[in-house]
């Protein structure tokens, strides 16, 4: 497991690498902020419960509960029991995510003619294996900062994400988790704007991030 360094008052950073993936351990209570360090990047976001491995974040319980597309600030996602894994506690970034696309695989790659390229799938499996996490399936992210979503007319839209550089997403652990997260490995318009890059990932006691707001 990628644990990452300390940088006191109980807070922890671990750095994504563009087009990786890293897990981190949360406890209950705690606060897990992504930070898109420099900008247009998606990060693709699972947590699995630390005590029972069989309960994971879902993405479509979690539309069926909150009724919407996404969260709103305050709202929770959840697991297949409906249960809260994580709350939405704060975004600066324009709020602009997704949780309709699974992550990308090498399939979708190769179908471009891209074989052997880095994926978000393959990252996720190699990241939850540090942590000891093998699942049965695996589970659709939330894609953070991901700019796409239905049309009217049932199409799906993908742009450029919206997100600035340091613009963050903050969320407040409801139960002891591993919390994975991928730097999407797109790295051709639109999505990340055609070139990939890392993240950060923020995680302390609530009292110490919620003074924060804004990334480091
Ligand atoms: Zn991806």
């Amino acid at each position: 497991m990628a644990e990452g360094a300390g940088v006191g008052g109980g807070r922890r950073q671990v750095v994504v690498p563009a087009q990786s993936g890293r897990a981190a351990r949360v406890r209950r209570g705690d606060l897990v902020q992504v930070v898109d360090i420099e900008g247009h990047q998606v990060g693709d976001l699972w947590a699995v419960d630390a005590a029972d491995h069989r309960r994971w974040l879902s993405v479509s319980h979690t539309r069926d509960r909150s009724e919407r597309l996404f969260p709103a600030v305050g709202g929770a996602f959840c697991d297949h029991w409906g249960e809260p894994v994580l709350e939405l506690a704060w975004d600066t970034s324009p709020g602009v995510h997704d949780m309709f696309f699974p992550a990308c695989d090498r399939w979708l790659y190769e179908s471009r003619g891209l074989a052997g390229h880095p994926n978000c799938r393959d990252n996720f499996l190699a990241a939850a294996a540090s942590a000891g996490i093998v699942l049965p399936v695996v589970p659709d992210p939330v894609n953070l900062f991901q700019n796409s979503g239905p049309r009217p007319d049932g199409t799906l839209a993908i742009g450029v994400a919206a997100s600035a550089p340091g613009d963050a997403v903050a969320f407040l652990a409801r139960r002891d988790l591993v919390v994975i997260v991928t730097a999407c490995s797109v790295d051709y318009p639109p999505l990340n704007q055609g070139r990939c890059s890392p993240l950060r990932v923020e995680i302390g006691p609530a009292d110490r991030l919620r003074r924060r707001k804004r990334a480091l």
